[in-house]
């Protein structure tokens, strides 16, 4: 046991409305000399967020240890219950707070991590449960630069809201503040009392007035802090494996209309901030935070090979991507025949001997540069609508779909019989016809 001595005083000093709730911070020591070397915290660099599902003794003390249980806050011995909000809030919610923290070389888990050493915030129970009614968080100090301390208890208060961005910002703010962070100034930092929630983008490199509402003087002396630098300052630059980024589809070398979707899957810890496509070096559809990248490509675009590049950029500001080379089908018209493929809808098609080339096999509409896939007969067939006048390019046949639409399919080959007189073939398509089934599915 560690006594804290004058840092677990009681009184609280900061004790803020704000528009949903407040948090406490307890703190009071002594600020290091200006200019006193820095150099990385010698505390633990793990934050265990824990949901106490079978929920959580808080055991009083006038000492600070999450291995036992002992915190510095209540009066009384209590029992918070479990996070109730479940898995896939839970989940969301860890991930928030590791991006909170992922520029720094911070862990945040929500296992267990037994007798090691970490500081603990307990995601659970009511403020009242402790003593602390009206509250959204509570902190038990604020340290001055070199009084850290391991193993302290720090606390979000699930069942006073289920607002995730408000838990996410609590929980940043909760932890930070026995890190050595104070309240400031500044409506985009998770260390503000002004208008949360705002948990993006995270702490802020940015110097910002200490306070609640109006300018006072820092914790540990001073009028401004720079909580971003602070983390980095203290804890050092995240060590993260580095991320990378898959274009799932089109795949390398494939045929594509223009406007044609561009779908990519990021790997990374941490969450994706944003995505841009890019065409032969040329910015273009961008994104937001989806792991799952769905970007759409100019629906303009000459015919011809072209470069497509998709970045990520992840909660640590990196950048990532990968690209692949796309045959995009050239325009034509009557007065523009194609130099490569058939002449359908305006594009030039290459046709089955390529993959998702018009006549060529197909399980869904996504198999196919036209984007349809139907079913005539025992063929499953990439096909695309009749042009005006339900004609088709030469060895196609329309075959209609209803009394003014048709798909193009392949005509029959001759079989070289004299009875298969062209009225015969055309006999033939209607009963294949009759049989279209379609599945215009697109991804
Ligand atoms: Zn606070």
């Amino acid at each position: 046991m560690r006594a804290l001595g004058v840092l677990i005083a009681l009184a609280p000093v900061a004790a803020h409305a704000t528009p949903e709730f407040r948090d406490v911070v307890v703190h009071g020591a002594k600020r290091a000399p200006e200019g006193a070397p820095k150099k990385f915290t010698q505390i633990s660099h793990l934050i265990y967020m824990n949901r106490c599902a079978a929920g959580c003794p808080v055991l009083a003390g006038n000492f600070e240890d999450a291995v036992t249980h002992h915190s510095s806050i209540p009066q009384q011995n209590a029992t918070l219950a479990a996070y109730p909000y479940g898995d896939a809030a839970w989940n969301s919610l860890v991930q928030c707070v590791r991006d909170m923290y992922a520029p720094f070389d911070i862990q945040v888990t929500d296992q267990d991590p037994g007798t090691a050493a970490r500081t603990e915030l307990l995601v659970a129970g009511h403020a009242a449960d402790i003593g602390v009614p009206g509250a959204g968080g509570v902190a038990p100090f604020v340290p001055c630069e070199g009084e850290e301390i391991d193993n302290t208890m720090t606390f979000v208060f699930a069942l006073e809201t289920n607002n995730a961005d408000f838990l996410c910002w609590a929980a940043a703010q909760e932890t930070s503040h026995v890190f050595g962070l104070d309240h400031e100034l500044l409506a985009t930092d998770p260390m503000t009392y002004l208008t949360p929630p705002v948990k993006k983008p995270g702490f802020q490199n940015m110097a910002a007035n200490c306070g609640e509402n109006t300018p006072r003087v820092c914790a540990c002396g001073g009028q401004q802090q720079n909580s971003a630098q602070f983390l980095m300052d203290m804890f050092g630059p995240a060590h993260l494996d580095p991320a990378t980024l898959t274009i799932t589809s089109p795949a390398d070398g494939a045929w594509v209309k223009p406007g044609f979707a561009v779908h990519a899957t990021s790997m990374s810890q941490l969450s994706v901030k944003s995505s841009k496509l890019s065409i032969d070096g040329v910015a273009g559809d961008t994104g937001n935070d989806e792991t799952e990248i769905v970007l759409v490509a100019p629906t303009v675009l000459a015919g011809g090979d072209h470069v497509v590049h998709v970045d990520a950029t992840d909660s640590a500001a990196r950048t990532y991507g990968s690209e692949v080379t796309v045959h995009v089908t050239a325009t034509c018209d009557a007065a523009t025949p194609c130099a490569q493929g058939k002449c359908l809808g305006g594009f030039c098609l290459p046709e089955s001997d390529v993959t998702g080339g018009l006549g060529a096999t197909c399980a869904t509409g996504a198999d196919c540069i036209t984007g349809t896939c139907a079913v005539g007969g025992d063929a499953t067939l990439c096909t695309a609508a009749c042009d005006p006048g339900m004609t088709c390019p030469g060895g196609y046949t329309c075959v209609a779909t209803s009394a003014d639409a048709g798909v193009c399919w392949p005509a029959p080959e001759s079989s070289g019989c004299a009875t298969n007189s062209g009225a015969g073939a055309l006999g033939v398509l209607a009963s294949v016809g009759a049989l279209l089934a379609f599945r215009r599915r697109r991804r």
